[in-house]
Formats: structure tokens, sequence, C-alpha cells
């Protein structure tokens, strides 16, 4: 076709104005404003426009399209304004992913969100006095309810940031800008999505002073090591490798001894952080947040969303003094977290001082047994009738993940498919673009499914799916 044929073909389309004019798309500008509409027609005349300059719309398709538009323009829309955020079926059987957006969070505390970010609230306001007030009182309380235990002699005070990375960046910016920080090599982790013990260390301003060897560190290297620029031990949780065999590393005691003995403190970043005794879902020797404060460690950093089970947040508890002084910190109003994750963060604490740990969805996730999770599965297998899929129980581990304990495992039955039609990695990328997608594991050619992580109320949704995969 040559060019002047185009032209004629262009001219069969509506300007965008008489586009904007069709029946129907008033209904549109009232729902998405004038302007997203525009741009969805403009989107839509542009698509043709191309399919005519690549020869494959004649007069005749041009003349059968032009009702269709306004659909067009509304399919156009949905499409370009639908919300990008949306929930999934984490049936991988790793609790805290941090990929699906760690830890899930009780529905029930949403209502107290709510009232607080949708009116004003006494955020940092006092009540009492009618002065300014402080953001950190609201959940300070109740951690120090919480760390305030026979163990747990001296008091504690705890600052909330923005996220674990935020919270070791302003504790060694405040204790030690300028000065040295002892570390052994064996802790000088990468905890996934860039976060790097030696990268944070220069961005605080502190000069990273290595000791001992990558599989060996013994107390009398920190000694060694301490001159008068020291400004603060640091242990780092290894959280996502584990190290075995030749190996030493001196105790939190030892440490603890060492700190007093130089009148230097002594920090901990745990990652995780475990409000809870590990032990009750048999895992053994990794120590909470108490345990670390018992042991005399002046300042522990630790996530909301790891195994705290919580929102976002990063979190300082430590000694009264120490922390007063990251809270006067100007760093700390650049990383401070909103008022959405104190009220997350105020029910969440609450939960624990109550014990309700069952109303905390990453908590009841831990605590359920393989003799529950199998019994969901076998029911859900028993309900399958799809002639094309194969599924089996199988037993196998969920992972806690969120770099709580690299060998924190928990025993699970899983649901092994297999496709008659498609290959293990086909059938997963079905199962994630279905309606409401489903995230499942790959491992030896079967599609993996650990109800573990999926809500029991989602196991009718998830045979659903499987049943009406083709
Ligand atoms: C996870 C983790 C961090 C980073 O915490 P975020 O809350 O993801 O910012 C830092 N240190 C350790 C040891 C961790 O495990």
């Amino acid at each position: 076709m040559v060019k002047s044929a185009f032209q004629d073909l262009y001219r069969e389309l509506p300007s965008l104005d008489a586009l904007l004019q069709s029946p129907g798309l008033g209904d549109l500008v009232a729902t998405y404003g004038r302007i997203a509409v525009a741009d969805a027609g403009r989107a839509v005349l542009a698509r043709l426009r191309a399919e005519i300059a690549a020869g494959s719309l004649d007069a005749s398709a041009i003349e059968l399209a032009l009702p269709h538009l306004p659909q067009a323009v509304d399919t156009e829309l949905r499409r370009a304004l639908g919300l990008s955020l949306r929930p999934v079926i984490n049936a991988t059987g790793v609790i805290l992913h941090t990929n699906l957006g760690r830890a899930p969070l009780a529905a029930d505390t949403l209502a107290h969100v709510r009232d607080i970010s949708t009116s004003y609230s006494n955020l940092e306001f006092d009540l009492s006095t009618g002065q300014r007030g402080k953001r950190d009182v609201h959940v300070d309380r109740l951690f120090r309810r919480l760390f305030s235990t026979e163990e747990v002699k001296s008091e504690t005070t705890t600052i909330v940031v923005n996220n674990n990375a935020a919270a070791v960046l302003l504790a060694l910016n405040t204790l030690a800008e300028g000065g040295e920080v002892i570390v052994s090599r064996g802790e000088l982790v990468e905890i996934g999505g860039s976060f790097r013990i030696p990268d944070v260390m220069q961005k605080s301003q502190a000069t990273l002073r290595e000791v001992g060897t990558t599989n060996r560190t013994r107390i009398a290297d920190y000694e060694r090591a301490i001159n008068a620029s020291t400004r603060l031990l640091l242990r780092v949780h290894r959280s996502n490798f584990a190290i075995s065999g030749f190996t030493e590393q001196p105790t939190l005691q030892e440490l603890n001894a060492l700190a007093r003995e130089k009148n230097i403190p002594l920090m901990e970043d745990l990652g995780s952080g475990a409000l809870f005794d590990l032990r009750e879902i048999g895992v053994s020797g990794e120590s909470g947040v108490r345990e670390s404060l018992r042991l005399g460690v002046d300042v522990v950093t630790y996530s909301g969303d790891k195994l705290l089970g919580g929102p976002q947040a990063g979190l300082i508890t430590g000694h009264p003094t120490l922390v007063q002084r990251m809270r006067t910190n100007s760093l700390f109003r650049a990383l401070r977290a909103d008022k959405m994750t104190y009220a997350v963060l105020e029910n969440t604490l609450l939960a624990y001082i109550k014990q309700d740990y069952n109303s905390l969805p990453a908590l009841r996730m831990m605590h359920l047994t393989r003799d529950e999770i199998s019994a969901r599965a076998g029911a859900l297998v028993a309900g399958l009738h799809n002639p094309a899929l194969r599924a089996e129980l199988k037993l196998a581990e969920s992972v806690i993940g969120g770099g709580s304990a690299p060998s924190a495992v928990l025993p699970t039955t899983v649901i092994a498919l297999t496709s008659s039609i498609h290959s293990a990695d086909k059938l997963s990328t079905r199962l994630r673009n279905s309606a409401i997608p489903i995230i499942a594991r790959v491992e030896e050619a079967q599609v993996l499914l650990d109800l573990r992580t999926v809500f029991p109320e989602q196991d009718q949704q998830v045979s659903t799916t499987l049943n009406s995969l083709t």
C-alpha cells in the first residue's frame, strides 16, 4: 500500500475529541477523570494507527472496530489504572518470604490502623498535658513490659525506625561515628537485597575493624584490637548461612565481660529477633531479644516483620542513655516510622503481652504441626478431579525464612503435583498467572504446595484453581 492509502485509512479513525464525546465515555470520565480517559483514548487510537501502518487493518476492519472503541478505552483504563499490588497465595512454605511481603498481619489489627490513620490521633501529642509528645511512647511502654522480666535486670528503652537496616545505620552512626567498630570476620554478612555490614558501616561514618578469620574468632582477637578509637563491639547474627565444622566464636557472656572491662558498649544486630522461645517450635540454638538483653548486650537491633510477626519496622532496644542519643540524632528523624506502623506494632505487642500468639498469622503458621497440615493436604487432594493432574502427599520441610535461622526448618507435608500436559515449570507459571496467583515451589520436576503458609480459608480457592487448570 502506498502512503496516501494509509492517509485515507487514518481518516476513518475519529479524532481524540470525537472519541471522547462517544456515549459511555462520560461515565468513564466520572470514574477515572478526564486526563486519564484522554490518555487511554490516545493509546487506543495510536494502537489502531500502528496496525494500519503495519498493513493489518483495512477499511472494512476499521469500520467493524469503530463501534467498539469506547469498550477499548474502558479496557485500556482498567489495564493502566488497575492496582498493581495484589494478594497472592503463598504455597512455598517459606513463612517470612521477603518477596511476598514477609509477615502477614492479623486482620483485627487493621481496625486500629484504620481508626488511627483516617482520623487525627495523639501520635505526638500528650493528652494529659496538652503538650507535644513523642511517638515512641505508644510502643515503648509495651516493649518495657515485655523486657522487664526477672532475667532482664536493667531498664531498657525501645525506638522504632523504618526497618532493621535503618536501625543498624542509626545505631552505628550514633555510637561510633568517627571511631572504630570491632566485628568478627565470620559475621561480615550480606543479607539479601544489598544489606552488607561493611557498606552500612561506611555509610554510618564508622570504621570497620575486622578481627579473627572467617571460621574462628576468639575473645582475645577482640581484646587485641581494642584501642583508643574503639567505640563499639558489634556482633551480627549470621541470618542466612551457617558455618559448621572447625569453628569458634566467643559467647555473648565473654563479649559482655570484655565490654564491661574496657567500658565499651556491646551491640548485637539480631536481624530476626524473636520475642518468643523458638524451642517451642523445635528450633534450637537461636536466642531471642530477651536472651541478648539478659546476657548484657547494651543495644539490640531487629526487624518488626521477621520473627516478631508484625509490620515492617526496625527496632532498637537497649540501655536508655544510648538509645536516647540515637533518638536525638538527626538521622532518627529521617528514618522514623509512620503512624500506621505504630498502630500495627501496638497491636502486635499487645498480642505478645496477652500471650495470644495465635492471633499473629506468622506465629500461628510456625506452630502448625505436620499432622494438621497433612489433614488439610489430604482433604484438598481428595477433592481434586482434574484428569490432567496427578497429586500425591510427600513429607517435606517448611522454612521459617526472613534470615531467621539458616537451618530453622519445620516438618510439613506437601502436595506434589505433576501434569500430564505441562512441565513442572509451566505448571507453576500457570498457577502464578491464575486469578489469585498461587506461588509454589518446583523441585525434582514436581510442583510442591505447602499448606503451612496457605491460610485455611484459602484451601478451597487452591482446590478450585487446580480443578479448573487446563
Ligand atoms: C534481615 C536483617 C537485616 C535487615 O533487616 P530489614 O528489616 O530487612 O531492613 C539486618 N541484619 C540482619 C542480621 C538481618 O537478618
